[in-house]
């Protein structure tokens, strides 16, 4: 069943992409005992985190918050098309993606298995200085995982590179504002979605492990390209997220994935949307 919240005049649906399996092991300063803790206890590390996407219509236009993983990743992954299909939404009635950052579970679910559109008809919503990362050219110096990642990412824009909009923080589509969080990835993206405090935020990465990084948000995971900058990014946002009080849809965030933020101890609490 698709569940769905209410943000001003708009109607947000989540939908799955599905299970990605983690590990406890990259979570980035903090003792192994307090984050099993906060996990409530994992076997031999294993953790598992929601793919979380999300849907709304805008001036008869229907906008979808990333794109999944598509059957690069896990066979537990790459649900989104079928989910999508169940509740009666063709891909191809997808106007646009606002994607929060070009990711492997964010980005390979643009295309299918011989890189055709899923979704032909949608133009894709990128803050420029994440696209311009990953559609740069790799040389000598350029780490590994950063050079799989840009040539995975030349599959995934190609069919829609022709329909590709670079925004920069203060540009709007629809409601729709990126504000710039880097750190996890160098333009990683926090989407303002909405008017005014009848807004929700679409955080993307921000938070990686949620049982653990809300209540904690000095704690990074090694997925973060840069640790430091995301734990900045991270408290940053938070902070804004709780003191004007805007729904939050997280990417990663255990069900039902959207909700709003509290202050509490040096952190926050995660009250569900009902
Ligand atoms: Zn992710």
């Amino acid at each position: 069943m698709t569940q769905s919240f209410q943000v001003g005049d708009l109607e947000v649906k989540g939908f799955s992409d599905g299970i990605l399996k983690t590990s406890i092991d990259f979570v980035v300063g903090m003792d192994r005992a307090q984050s099993e803790g906060l996990v409530g206890g994992t076997d031999n590390g294993a953790l598992f985190i929601p793919v979380n996407n999300f849907l709304f219509e805008k001036d008869g236009k229907i906008i979808m918050i990333d794109a999944g993983a598509g059957n690069t990743m896990q066979p537990t992954l790459g649900k989104l098309p079928g989910n999508l299909r169940a509740a009666g939404i063709d891909p191809s009635a997808i106007d646009y993606i606002v994607i929060t950052h070009i990711h492997p579970d964010h980005a390979n679910g643009l295309v299918d298995d011989a890189g055709a559109a899923i979704y032909p008809n949608a133009e894709i919503l990128v803050h420029a200085q994440e696209f311009d990362f990953w559609m740069a050219e790799s040389d000598g110096a350029t780490p590994v995982k950063v050079r799989n990642t840009r040539a995975r990412n030349r599959i995934n824009m190609k069919p829609y590179m022709e329909r590709v909009r670079r925004m920069r923080d203060g540009d709007e589509v629809l409601g729709c504002t990126p504000m710039l969080a880097p750190g996890h990835s160098p333009g990683h993206t926090v989407w303002r979605i909405g008017t005014g405090r009848k807004a929700f935020v679409a955080w993307g990465d921000l938070v990686h492990f949620s049982a653990i990084q809300i209540s904690h948000p000095q704690t990074a995971v090694t997925y973060d390209l840069d640790p430091d900058m995301a734990r900045q990014s991270r408290l940053r946002m938070l902070d804004m997220v709780a003191n004007e009080k805007l729904a939050v849809a997280g990417a990663h965030v255990n069900e039902p994935g959207f909700g709003y933020l509290s202050r509490k101890g040096s952190g926050y609490s995660f009250e569900p949307a009902a």
